[in-house]
C-alpha cells in the first residue's frame, strides 16, 4: 500500500492465476494448459518473424489474422475481434458490453476473473447458484439484468450447456447482450458461433491458450454481430491499438492452418480425459462429467486443501479454490498418460494413511 495509490487501486481485489513455479520434475497439472507443444508449423511462422521487421508496429487491425477467423469459422470480417489473451478480450467485453444500471449476471462458481473485472470497471453484478449438480439452469436468469456472460463449459466444473440451451438462453433475453465464453469448447463443447448470425445480442469469446497450446503467446478472440465488435474495437482503440505483436499474429494464423494437428491434440485430450477420470474414480473419487481439458473432482473422506499440498509434496500441482461451495474438489488439468500416471500414484499414496487407520 502507498500513498500514491488511487482509491480504485487500494480497492481492487485481483485474480490469483495459478502458480508458475521452478521446481524440478513438476507434474503441472494447475493452470489447463495444454500437456502438448504447439504445432511445427506455428513454430516456423514465428521464427520467420524473428526478423528485422520487429522494428515495425504490426497491423493495429490483425486483418491477415481476423479474415483467417472468418474463414475458420465462417463469419464476416467485421464479426472478428482480437486481443491479447482472451482475458483482454474479455476484459473489453465487460467494459464495451456489460455495464448497465442492471445487474450483469452469471453463476456464482465459474471463472473467478468475473467478479475482478466488475470491481475493476464498477459494474454492478449478482451470482446466480449452479444448481445441486453444479449445472448452470437457464431458467435461473429470468430475472433483471443488464447483461449475462457464462464459461460454457463452465470453469471449474467442467460442466457444458447445449447449443439448444445457449439458443434458449438468447432467445429469452433478446435485448440483453450475452458473453458466451468458449475458453474450452474444442474438448467436446458444442460452439455457439453458429448463432451469431440470428442473434445480434451474442458474442462468443474464444481463446489459443488451451486447444491450441499457445497460451504463452497470448492470442484470445471474439465473434459476434459487427455492432457488438465495433464496441470492443472502440474499446481497445482507447487502451492499446497494438495489442498483438508480429510473432503473435503469424503464429495464430500458422494454428488455424495447421487443422490437421489441431484435431490430433484435442482428440488425445479427450482420450487422455478418460483415462483420467477412471483413475481418479478407481481411487473413490467423484468426478463431475467434463466437456474441458481439466477435471473437477471431491473425495468423499479426504478435504481438497489437504489432497492439494499432499500431492505438492510430490511435486504434483493442481489447482484447490478456497471458495465455500467447492473447497472439497480438485480442478486437475489433463496431461500426458505420464503425468496421470504419476498423479494417481501420488494420490493412492496420499490417501493411504485413511485407508490404513484402525
Ligand atoms: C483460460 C481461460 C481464459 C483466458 O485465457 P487466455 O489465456 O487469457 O486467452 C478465459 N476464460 C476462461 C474460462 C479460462 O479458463
Amino acid at each position: 500500500m502507498s500513498r500514491f495509490w488511487s482509491d480504485l487501486v487500494h480497492d481492487l481485489e485481483p485474480y490469483v492465476p495459478g502458480e508458475q513455479p521452478r521446481m524440478s520434475d513438476l507434474v503441472k497439472l494447475n493452470t489447463n494448459e495444454n500437456p502438448f507443444a504447439p504445432s511445427p508449423h506455428v513454430l516456423d511462422a514465428i521464427h520467420a518473424e524473428a526478423s528485422e521487421t520487429l522494428r515495425l508496429y504490426p497491423d493495429p487491425q490483425a486483418t491477415a489474422l481476423r479474415e483467417a477467423l472468418a474463414a475458420y469459422h465462417d463469419v464476416r470480417l467485421e464479426q472478428v475481434f482480437v486481443g491479447n489473451g482472451s482475458d483482454e478480450v474479455l476484459a473489453h467485453a465487460f467494459a464495451a458490453l456489460l455495464k448497465h444500471d442492471a445487474p450483469l449476471l452469471f453463476p456464482d462458481i465459474t471463472y473467478s476473473f468475473y467478479p475482478v473485472y466488475c470491481r475493476l470497471f464498477g459494474i454492478a453484478y449478482e451470482t446466480v447458484p449452479l444448481d445441486d449438480a453444479m449445472r448452470i439452469r437457464i431458467s435461473d436468469y429470468r430475472r433483471r439484468a443488464g447483461g449475462i456472460i457464462l464459461a460454457n463449459p463452465n470453469a471449474p466444473t467442467g460442466i457444458a450447456l447445449s447449443r439448444q440451451e445457449i439458443t434458449a438462453l438468447l432467445d429469452e433475453h433478446p435485448n440483453l447482450p450475452v458473453v458466451i465464453d468458449e475458453a474450452y469448447v474444442d474438448f467436446g463443447a458444442e460452439t455457439a458461433v453458429p448463432l451469431a448470425a440470428s442473434h445480434p445480442n451474442l458474442l462468443v469469446v474464444h481463446t489459443m491458450s488451451k486447444s491450441r497450446s499457445l497460451a504463452g503467446l497470448r492470442v484470445g478472440y471474439a465473434i459476434g454481430d459487427a455492432a457488438l465488435i465495433e464496441a470492443l474495437t472502440r474499446v481497445k482503440d482507447s487502451f492499446n491499438s497494438y495489442p498483438l505483436g508480429r510473432p503473435a499474429q503469424a503464429g495464430a494464423i500458422a494454428a488455424l492452418e495447421d487443422e490437421a494437428y489441431f484435431q490430433q491434440s484435442r482428440t488425445f485430450v479427450i482420450n487422455s480425459r478418460e483415462r483420467l477420470m477412471q483413475g481418479l474414480a478407481g481411487l473413490g473419487f467423484e468426478v463431475l462429467p467434463s466437456s474441458a481439458n481439466f477435471v473437477f473432482a471431491r473425495h468423499p473422506a479426504r478435504g481438497g486443501d489437504e489432497l492439494a499440498a499432499a500431492l505438492r509434496q510430490h511435486a504434483v500441482l493442481v489447482r484447490h479454490f478456497p471458495a465455500p461451495r467447492i473447497f472439497d474438489y480438485l480442478r486437475i488439468t489433463v496431461g500426458t498418460d505420464m503425468q496421470t500416471d504419476r498423479l494417481i500414484t501420488a494420490l493412492s499414496s496420499a490417501l493411504i494413511p485413511e485407508t490404513t487407520a484402525p
